[in-house]
């Protein structure tokens, strides 16, 4: 088992946002079907509103998506629950690869529960504020400026592979960087029919898939922007 939490106790206590205002979030996700205490308890110590504006950091604990620029969202804290929760039902998850770093909120989840990460963002300006982010709560991961869609297969394979922004359909590439029994969790679908698909390499070679929930995440896009 590798799911202690490492982040520095410092990082706690970040910012100003009270406890309860957290807890409350919390009990949320907890009402709407999280039961991974693990995930809860990561959820509740990483301060969601250093991934934020400033402006926006009163919003931090509600469980909605959020702008960070560039057109780009923050993940709603239940979706990032839940793609948490199908990571760690890999029987013994070590190595993770994230397509769509953005504020670095998902990455930073994985990073703290002791997961080795690594993570792709194709807007380079996101990404240099995710990895001070990264630096700021002493969590150490492998970040690239690329497009994604080619995963990154110099590291691979991947116990889990999270896409974090959706497409029409399942990127071949990205599945060929499943290691057996390997676990690709991404939202396939256009824009207001998104679903939130699993897809498990078996042992065997076996593919097995399964609709985890309707989402809505912004589209995976080609190419790179500085
Ligand atoms: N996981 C993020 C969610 C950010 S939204 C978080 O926790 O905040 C999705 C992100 O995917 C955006 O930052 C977007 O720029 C990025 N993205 C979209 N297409 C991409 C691609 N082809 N390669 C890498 N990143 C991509």
């Amino acid at each position: 088992m590798i799911r202690s939490l490492r982040l520095q106790p410092e990082a706690a206590g970040l910012g100003m946002t009270s406890q309860r205002v957290r807890d409350r979030l919390i009990e949320r996700l907890r009402e709407a079907g999280i039961v991974d205490e693990d995930v809860l308890n990561v959820m509740r110590v990483l301060p969601r509103h250093l991934f934020i504006d400033e402006a926006l950091a009163s919003r931090a604990y509600e469980d909605n998506a959020l702008p960070i620029g560039h057109g780009q969202t923050i993940s709603q804290p239940w979706v990032v629950a839940r793609m948490t929760e199908a990571v760690l039902r890999h029987d013994d998850p070590r190595k993770v690869l994230e397509i769509g770093t953005g504020s670095g909120y998902q990455a930073a989840i994985l990073a703290a529960l002791g997961l080795e990460v690594y993570t792709v963002e194709r807007i380079g300006d996101l990404l240099r504020q995710a990895r001070k982010r990264f630096r700021q709560l002493g969590l150490s991961l492998r970040s690239k400026h690329d497009d994604g869609r080619i995963g990154w297969p110099e590291h691979g394979p991947y116990d889990a592979i999270l896409i974090t922004a959706a497409a029409p359909a399942l990127v071949d590439a990205l599945i060929d960087q499943l290691a057996p029994g390997g676990r690709l969790i991404a939202p396939v679908g256009s824009a207001g029919e998104q679903t939130l698909v699993q897809l498990v390499h078996a042992a065997d070679g076996g593919i097995e898939q399964t609709a985890l929930a309707p989402v809505v995440f912004v589209p995976l896009l080609a190419g790179t922007l500085d």
